[in-house]
C-alpha cells in the first residue's frame, strides 16, 4: 500500500535521527569491540521487515546487515518473491558484533532490545520475519526453537504495533543444509500471500551453494 509522501518523509526523517543517535550507543560492553553500529538497512516504509540475531565480521565492517554469503542467499531468496532489499527493511535484534561471534548475553539483549522495538514502531511492517532461532525466541516470547515454528505466521504486538511474526530458518544455517535451504524457499513461497500481494509475478530461483561459512550459533 502507498504510503502518503509527508507521512513518508517524517518516517524516514525519524528513522535517520533515531539511528544517528544509536550510532554512538554505549549501554552495554558490545560498544566497546565494535567497530560500528550496525543499526539496519533498508526501506522506511517497508511493509516487510527481516530480523536476525547479530551483525558479524563483513557487517561489522561494513556497516549493513547481511553483506556476507547469507546476505546474497536472502537477496536471491527475495528476488524468487518480486522482491528487492530495497524493498525490505532488514536488521538484527543485537546492533553490535559479539565478539567472535558468540552469542549475546541475557543483560545485551536487554540493552539493546528497545532499539529493535523502536525501528519496528516507526516502520509499523505489516509482516516480521524473524530469522532463526535467537531473533524467533526473542519476538515470539516463547521457548520454541525454530524447527518447531518456521513458516507458522502469528500476531503479536512490537514496537506498539500488532504485526504478523513469521519465523524463518536463518539463511545463514541454510546454506550449508540442502534440507533446510528447500524449506527456507518454501516458507519464503508464502510471504506473498501473507502480504497479500500474491498476484505478483515470480521469477525463477537459481541458487547456487555458497562457500564459507559464516555460521553463528544459535541460529537454528
Ligand atoms: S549492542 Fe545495542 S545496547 Fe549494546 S552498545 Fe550496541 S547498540 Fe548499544
Amino acid at each position: 500500500m502507498a504510503v502518503p509522501v509527508q507521512v513518508a518523509e517524517q518516517r524516514s526523517q525519524q528513522l535517520a535521527s533515531y539511528e544517528q543517535a544509536v550510532s554512538a550507543c554505549t549501554r552495554c560492553r558490545l560498544a566497546e569491540g565494535r567497530t560500528q553500529v550496525v543499526f539496519g538497512s533498508g526501506n522506511p516504509d517497508a511493509e516487510l521487515m527481516f530480523v536476525g540475531e547479530a551483525p558479524g565480521f563483513h557487517e561489522d565492517q561494513q556497516g549493513v546487515p547481511f553483506v556476507g554469503q547469507a546476505g546474497k542467499l536472502l537477496e536471491k531468496l527475495l528476488a524468487g518473491i518480486g522482491l528487492e532489499r530495497a524493498d525490505v527493511y532488514i536488521a538484527n535484534v543485537i546492533k553490535c558484533r559479539p565478539p567472535g561471534n558468540r552469542d549475546p548475553q541475557p543483560d545485551e539483549i536487554e540493552a539493546c532490545e528497545s532499539h529493535l522495538f523502536r525501528q519496528i514502531e516507526l516502520i509499523q511492517p505489516q509482516l516480521v520475519a524473524t530469522l532463526g532461532n535467537f531473533a524467533t525466541k526473542l519476538l515470539t516470547g516463547k521457548p520454541l526453537g525454530i524447527t518447531r515454528v518456521h513458516g507458522q505466521e502469528q500476531w503479536t504486538t512490537l514496537g506498539g504495533n500488532r504485526v504478523q511474526l513469521y519465523p524463518l530458518y536463518h539463511p545463514a544455517a541454510a546454506l550449508y543444509t540442502p534440507r533446510m535451504l528447500q524449506v527456507l524457499e518454501e516458507d519464503f513461497a508464502r510471504i506473498p500471500q501473507l502480504l497479500g500481494t500474491d498476484d505478483v509475478p515470480k521469477p525463477v530461483l537459481q541458487l547456487a551453494p555458497a562457500p564459507e561459512p559464516t555460521v553463528q550459533l544459535g541460529l537454528f
